[in-house]
């Protein structure tokens, strides 16, 4: 019935319309197609009521549209005589302190508007100069960032950057000073470029008036088309939207409804892609002749290629590349398999998680994350291990840093007081390189404090009995000396893991790049069985990969014990499904890892390597992979860059970015996602799956591949958790594996209610000191190495954009007692030693390590980083020991060519 408003019981009159009063009045007047201004409202931080512009008439009263229920209301109208005086009145006085030239400056864009118009409303208003004096601020103007531009006379104090700065990054760059009218928007005192922003470009998106604005944009002509696409950066595997205007692209915003980053970004996925245009850029296949890399055709370059590898076949290797595509890395494996009839397929999975991915599977049989980004919303309590997050994972960092505002709990494992360490309710900040010791420990103490989940433990485990005997004596107490963790702080993180309802677990290369990784990855998955945190919503154990598709290049099968899909060829079933869909008989054992390709080239047991996008001489430990590569007879590289390894190739083929090409991408959360082609490849470059199939034709292997959905098609005959994969099916936002029929929905969650081995299997692990350790004469620091905010790996696409404005070298934390003792100050060139290779960085002082441990990134090539890592490799992953290497430091005194790493 309705009442004497128009509405009643249930019902709302909006306007005279008899709407549903769902949400708030300003989600209703949406859905009703009614365009209400409302300058600070944005669905991606909360509700504000700052700027008034949304008011209406509810029930006779004024009230703020964005912040106001629906349903305490009969009846609301938007427009009337008194809302008109009104919005004039407000408009003009946001004109008093705003300039109309300034407003919407840099609104709009191709089908996204991204500000709404401030111009245009206030013009739709009526409001075309103000009554009221002017108090402008002036023009406060900032030009220092390299990607950002302020102007505070575009500024109507409608506090949306602020809000998403803290609300959706957790960073505080932002505050208002003043009162009243004299209320203005401030970084602190210096320029923006030296605020503790973080370039995630949060404020950008939701500023409505272009006062806060990407250098990107403001520059950029009209584009012309938007793509949407996946980051290539890290493993987190941000959804992005590309702007593009003809062949180039203008800008990238996150997009809003993808799972996974849900419209935000970091430094490196928004702004960093001016490398697809830089003029490095490998445009002509090169061959070397006389000794020299010289411009050859594509006809010339595959000739060669072929040659060679038919000859040597047997004896060839590939190292694929987590940069590419699942398509282009299945490619590859099955040219090595198939085709060259050799396991000897790696990727630097090895070099990363590959002691994830065999911890886990020796614990649960599968060595995937457990669970998905969106459980970190989801925890009570999240347990961080041996990962700096918010610079290696900047987006997942700040989903960790959200849910800790929020109160879950945060407990950090990491020799480095990291920013969430430095916000974190417990900081176990161990000695480098005793993860084992420190984990025994904290499980040690969950079985005595009795927070066990002993039902989980009985019905889903296997081998507590023995693992709580083993752990008897290895308690917090009887560790603190060598893991250098007070054991009251390790009782205390265990209680409250093992207490917690919803503990979450992600993990790092802090965990795995050690001579017991995999080890170490076992017993965090110990810690998820004692606390039954593993097959529901809010837990699990969650490896945070590195690269944007190290876990697709692992699921194709770029790694020589384990097929796409992760069959074994040692099986002869699963080898017979290969064979049946490859029409070619696949050898039984498996083949080499990296590191033991490098020493079978030594030996003169392998003759070629074929590397697709990756610089193994930066990116590996140096010393190993000069001498593995300088052993061969003939190296082939496919890349984007002249890197250090293209340069030592015999021939170099020029591959497509990201940006220039269709497939998918794997991320950690195992969502498989579409990559699209947004522009075309400079010159002659070619997407890298048409040269794997031009290369396996040329080898006697012809692919039938049109289009990489093709290659995906394959991939689901031969991979059962892919058999439901197709692109329509990713649509929109992408399936998380296994995905086994084609009307599966995919798998959020692992381990619901069986592990593939039946039961979890807990691990007794023994700490044994890594052999590095021997080396310790002489050499008083243990280094730790990493990646920093603003690069990425080997550096090569990032160094190439204007991210090396905002960090220019590689710089080696130190503490500032060790800084003394060496010498050194801030700032300084640092020499930096080992017993197995030097290094030059520049020094920083810093808390964020301990007296006797040092922090070095490995960004750039003139650093030598990696130079300094010994051969010691996880014992059953064989990846390198990154994380702990015995070093001295100096000053790099003397001339340049003294000191080459120095900028
Ligand atoms: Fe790209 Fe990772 Fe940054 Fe997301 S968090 S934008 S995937 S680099």
């Amino acid at each position: 019935m309705k009442d004497d408003h128009g509405g009643g019981p249930g019902v709302l009159s909006l306007d005279g319309k008899t709407v549903a009063p769902r949400g708030t009045i300003l989600d209703a007047c949406r859905s009703a197609g009614i365009a209400l201004p409302s300058f600070c409202y944005d669905e991606k931080v909360g509700q504000g009521g700052h700027c008034r512009a949304c008011l209406v008439e509810a029930d006779g009263r004024f009230v703020a549209a964005c912040t106001t229920a629906a349903e305490a209301y009969r009846e609301v109208l938007t427009d009337t005589p008194a809302l008109r005086a009104y919005r004039r009145d407000l408009g003009e006085l946001m004109l008093s302190e705003a300039d109309p030239g300034a407003l919407g400056r840099t609104g709009g864009s191709v089908g996204v508007p991204r500000h709404t118009a401030v111009a245009q409303v206030l013009r739709d208003w009526g409001c075309d100069g103000t009554r009221y004096a002017v108090n402008r601020d002036g023009g406060r103007k900032d030009e220092s960032h390299p990607y950002l531009r302020i102007d505070l006379d575009a500024c109507i104090r409608c506090r949306l950057c602020l809000r998403a700065c803290e609300e959706i990054q957790g960073q505080f760059v932002y505050a208002f000073e003043g009162r009243g009218r004299t209320t203005r928007l401030t970084w602190g005192e210096g320029p923006f470029a030296e605020s503790d922003c973080v370039a995630c470009g949060a404020c950008v998106d939701v500023c409505p008036t272009g006062a806060i604005s990407d250098v990107d944009r403001l520059a950029a002509l009209p584009a012309d088309r938007v793509v949407q696409t996946t980051c290539s950066y890290c493993g987190v595997g941000c959804g992005l939207d590309v702007h593009v205007a003809g062949d180039r692209v203008q800008e990238i915003e996150g997009t809003r409804d993808n799972p996974v980053n849900r419209g935000h970004l970091c430094v490196k996925g928004r702004y960093a892609h001016g490398f697809a245009r830089h003029p490095d850029r490998l445009t002509t296949p090169l061959v070397r002749r006389d000794g020299e890399l010289r411009p050859a055709s594509w006809e010339e370059a595959i000739r060669r290629i072929a040659e060679t590898f038919g000859r040597l076949r047997g004896r060839v290797a590939a190292l694929s590349s987590s940069r590419c595509t699942n398509e282009e890395n299945y490619l590859v494996q099955k040219w090595m398999r198939a085709g060259m009839g050799t396991h000897n397929v790696d990727c630097c999975a090895r070099v990363c998680h590959a002691p994830t991915a065999a911890g886990m599977r020796r614990v649960f049989g599968t060595g995937a994350a457990t669970n998905s980004l969106a459980d970190i919303d989801r925890a009570d309590l999240i347990l961080v291990a041996g990962t700096n997050t918010t610079e290696a994972h900047p987006v997942v960092g700040a989903r960790v840093k959200q849910a800790a505002l929020r109160g879950a709990a945060l407990v950090v494992i990491d020799p480095r007081r990291t920013e969430l360490a430095g916000v974190a309710d417990v900081h176990l900040q161990l000695r480098a390189g005793s993860n084992v010791l420190l984990l025994n420990a904290m499980a040690s103490a969950m079985v005595e404090e009795g927070v066990v989940n002993h039902d989980f433990v009985r019905e889903r485990t296997t081998g507590f009995v023995e693992y709580a005997r083993f752990l008897a004596e290895r308690t917090p107490e009887a560790t603190e000396a060598l893991t250098g963790v007070p054991a009251e702080l390790v009782r205390r993180a265990a209680r409250m893991y093992g207490s917690a309802r919803r503990p979450l677990q992600i993990h790092g290369l802090g965990m795995t790049e050690h001579y017991q990784g995999s080890e170490g990855v076992m017993l965090l998955c110990n810690l998820a069985m004692l606390a039954g945190a593993l097959g529901r919503e809010g837990v699990g154990v969650n490896p945070l990969r590195g690269q944007n598709n190290v876990q697709g290049a692992a699921d194709m099968g770029c790694q020589p014990h384990l097929m796409t899909g992760y069959g074994d060829p040692g099986d002869d079933a699963v080898r017979r499904r290969f064979e049946e869909v490859w029409e070619r008989p696949i050898p039984e054992s498996p083949g080499l890892t990296i590191p033991r390709m490098y020493g079978a080239a030594v030996a003169g047991d392998l003759k070629a390597m074929f590397i697709l996008g990756e610089d193994v001489l930066q990116s590996d430990p140096t010393n190993d992979a000069e001498a593995g590569l300088g052993a061969l007879d003939f190296l082939v590289v496919q890349e984007l860059f002249p890197t250090r390894t293209a340069e030592r190739a015999d021939v170099v083929l020029p591959g497509a970015s990201f940006l220039e090409k269709d497939g998918t991408f794997t991320n950690g959360e195992r969502r498989i996602q579409r990559v699209r082609k947004a522009i075309d490849p400079p010159g002659d470059a070619r997407p890298d799956w048409r040269i794997l199939c031009d290369l396996m034709a040329a080898t006697g292997m012809p692919q039938p591949f049109r289009h990489p959905r093709e290659i995906m098609a394959e991939i689901g005959r031969v991979a059962p958790s892919f058999a439901g994969v197709t692109y329509e099916r990713l649509e929109p936002n992408g399936l998380q594996w296994p995905v086994p029929t084609p009307d599966h929905p995919g798998t959020a969650i692992l381990h619901d209610t069986s592990f593939p081995l039946g039961r979890a299997a807990f691990a007794c692990v023994e700490y044994e000191p890594s052999p590095v350790f021997e080396h310790e004469a002489g050499y008083p620091l243990r280094l730790i190495t990493g990646r920093v905010l603003e690069h990425y790996n080997c550096g090569s696409m990032t160094r190439r954009s204007p991210n090396v404005l905002l960090r220019p070298a590689d710089d080696l934390e130190i503490h500032p007692a060790d800084a003394e003792s060496a010498g050194l100050k801030d700032g300084d060139p640092v020499r930096v030693r080992s017993p197995f290779g030097e290094a030059v960085a520049v020094a920083r002082l810093s808390e964020r390590v301990t007296p006797g441990e040092a922090f070095l990134s490995f960004h750039f090539p003139e650093t030598g980083t990696n130079r300094l890592t010994s051969s010691v490799l996880d014992r059953l992953a064989d990846c390198p020991e990154y994380k702990v290497t015995p070093v001295r430091v100096a000053p790099a005194q003397g001339s340049a060519e003294e000191s080459p790493g120095l900028p």
